[in-house]
């Protein structure tokens, strides 16, 4: 937890203020933007959702110099977790060079001085949107989501007052026969990112738009991970090592995206979540790693191999 010094905060600061240099933006605000109220209350909700895992908690978000929508919430745990000691990572969709996760990483920056990597394993804090690293993650470490839609009922409820007795009630089978229709129709569960998963035979959770790809590294996470929807104004977690299980039927088995015959065209490495790109006008196209942190490591690996082969011949 950050070391703070209550500083009358200065909402009103010209733009050029933030192009002036990190040092004087930190002097003229709390230590991580968010005063120190804020920080109190996400915190307290933070102990309430990491007691009830997967359990959604409400709580006052804030107004953030970002819009909504493109990780407000994400920002608040990130800013109300973070203390001086701290290494962040941001990524987005994986990459760690999008513009949301370098001008989150930025102000982040600013306001605490923090350090910034892309290494996985090195970061204390890792805030993501809409993927998981493919590195396995420490006990050290703390993964937050950015969440837009916190509710995993939204598909079969819209009513928030009905969702919320659904959840109590732990009556989750409206969502049961969402899936079976699925199958029945299509023969196949046509959600793809956003997969319902119940956390420690309990609560049915919405992991963020995360693929299929990355459920499986929820369940006995070694790090703790923690949900944040701003715009909805709900945290919840999932403490380290709680199931995690994501909903499937006996006789239809939840099932991953599938990239066989296919590897990454950078790196070669066959055991990772790929995007598809477009390389030319003619429309060719080609399989990279999502993550790209991780793509730059095992090319690197690759190339040093490569080296000490060639200095064995
Ligand atoms: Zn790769």
């Amino acid at each position: 937890m950050p070391l703070t010094t209550a500083m009358p905060t200065q909402p009103n600061l010209p733009s050029t203020h933030w192009r002036a240099g990190m040092p004087s933006a930190r002097k003229r605000y709390s230590y991580a933007f968010l005063d120190e109220g804020a920080k109190r209350e996400i915190r307290r909700k933070l102990l309430k959702a990491v007691a009830i895992p997967g359990c959604q908690v409400s709580f006052g978000s804030r107004e953030m110099p970002i819009a909504r929508g493109w990780g407000t919430g994400g920002l608040q745990l990130t800013l109300s977790l973070i203390g001086p000691d701290d290494v962040l990572k941001v990524i987005d969709q994986g990459s760690d060079d999008s513009v949301n996760a370098v001008n989150i990483k930025k102000f982040v920056r600013n306001v605490t001085g923090v350090p910034l990597t892309t290494d996985t394993r090195v970061a204390t804090l890792i805030q993501t949107r809409h993927r998981i690293p493919e590195e396995p993650l420490h006990a050290n470490q703390l993964l937050v989501f950015q969440v837009p839609i916190p509710e995993p009922l939204r598909l079969v409820e819209p009513s928030e007052r009905k969702t919320r007795r659904m959840h109590a009630e732990a009556d989750y089978s409206r969502m049961w026969l969402y899936l079976y229709e699925d199958i029945v129709r299509f023969n196949e569960i046509t959600v793809g990112a956003r997969y319902p998963v119940m956390v420690n035979g309990r609560h049915l959770m919405d992991p963020s738009p995360i693929p299929r790809w990355d459920v499986a590294r929820l369940n006995q996470s070694e790090a703790l991970l923690l949900f944040c929807a701003g715009r909805e104004k709900r945290i919840y977690a999932i403490p380290a090592h709680t199931d995690v299980e994501p909903l499937s039927f006996e006789d239809f088995a939840f099932r991953v995206e599938n990239f066989h015959g296919h590897c990454c065209s950078r790196c070669g490495c066959a055991g990772s979540f790929l995007d598809e790109v477009i390389v030319d006008e003619s429309g060719r196209r080609t399989f990279i790693c999502s993550d790209t942190a991780y793509c730059e490591k095992m090319r690197r690996r690759g190339a040093a191999a490569d080296a000490a082969q060639e200095e064995n011949r």
